[in-house]
């Protein structure tokens, strides 16, 4: 391929209209827009835009054919919770053909959830004794590359002591490592949040948050949606505590739980439906969806393209995505001219 080629439009961070995309080591980056720009400067057309794809926050690789996703815009996927040795497999030899980041396995307490559930091979659940069990299962996460830590908080059964959740958070943080938590039943969002850690990766469905909580955590939390696996009055919960979330400042991502339930392998549609109803549009919705580019470009596999104007709300942005291909392929094909 031309090292330069012109789109109709492109997002990255922002829309840039009609634009000449320069790939230098594997990166995109944008020269010139302009549609005077890009006619004058001869370089070959893609019609259609770009933008960078899908970044699914919370999936279980484990329980969904992942293979399936390689021909979708989800470009990069987190898995949260999987037999640590299988993980790691991905990482090396990535099933959905994009990016995979891992957490390993589901820090919990011993014997809390889902050590019960059918869906978690025993191997996938490391149940930690106390705080120096949780910061040796931490030492153990960081020294085989993994990129994150999934603790659970789940009520109705076992649940952490605050004290190995403080331990568990500030040996993740030595490690540079974010913690996500799963936190599910009354107070247990709070405990997360006073514990230190950085991401909820489901937005709070069991109980309404107060404001001055909600204003706290999106000062130091992202917040990962999951909404469309919940049933209505879950959803209805957590959709009014992403609002006020949004609302104080507070970064929400887009995030699925792909493999818990018959779930779709690729963008789903009442995901990006719902974020839109907690109040995500134009640049705020696309930035949920997606990583931002780094400094130096947009790596080529992290882009899509399709044959539509880029999406400025979520209904839009549903028809863009379950239409939208991998750049890599789509410039393979000769599709640039
Ligand atoms: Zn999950």
């Amino acid at each position: 391929m031309s090292a330069r080629f012109a789109v109709d439009d492109l997002w990255m961070g922002h829309r840039y209209g009609p634009t000449v995309l320069e790939e230098v080591a594997g990166r995109l980056r944008p020269v010139e827009s302009g549609l005077a720009a890009a006619q004058r400067s001869g370089a070959p057309r893609l019609p259609g835009a770009v933008m960078p794809g899908i970044v699914d926050r919370h999936v279980h690789l484990g329980l969904v054919a992942a293979a399936a996703l390689a021909d979708t815009a989800v470009v990069e996927v987190h898995d949260l919770g999987w037999i640590p040795q299988v993980a790691r497999s991905w990482k090396i030899n990535s099933p959905t053909g994009g990016l995979v980041k891992i957490a390993g396995p589901f820090l919990t307490a011993v014997g809390g959830y889902p050590a019960d559930r059918a869906w978690a091979p025993p191997e996938s659940v490391r149940g930690l004794a106390g705080p120096e069990d949780g910061v040796r299962a931490v030492e153990e996460a960081a020294a085989s590359g993994h990129d994150m830590i999934k603790l659970v908080l789940h009520s109705g059964g076992p649940l952490l002591d605050d004290a190995t959740l403080v331990a568990v958070v500030r040996a993740a943080h030595g490690h540079r490592l974010p913690v996500g938590v799963h936190a599910e039943g009354e107070g247990q969002a709070r405990r997360a949040f006073e514990a230190g850690a950085d991401i909820l990766v489901h937005v709070p469905w069991t109980e309404s948050l107060p404001d001055d909580l909600i204003a706290a955590m999106a000062r130091s939390m992202t917040w990962t949606s999951t909404f469309a696996i919940h049933p209505d009055a879950g959803r209805e919960r957590a959709l009014d505590n992403a609002g006020r979330f949004i609302r104080t400042g507070g970064p929400l991502h887009y995030g699925t739980d792909m493999g818990n339930g018959p779930t779709p392998v690729g963008p789903r549609s009442e995901e990006i439906t719902a974020l839109g109803e907690a109040g995500l549009a134009g640049d705020a919705l696309l930035q949920a969806m997606t990583s931002s580019p780094g400094r130096d470009g947009l790596p080529i596999r992290s882009a899509v393209h399709a044959l539509l104007p880029l999406p400025n709300d979520a209904a839009e942005a549903v028809a863009w995505m379950s239409q939208a291909r991998r750049l890599v392929g789509v410039i393979e094909e000769g599709a640039v001219a």
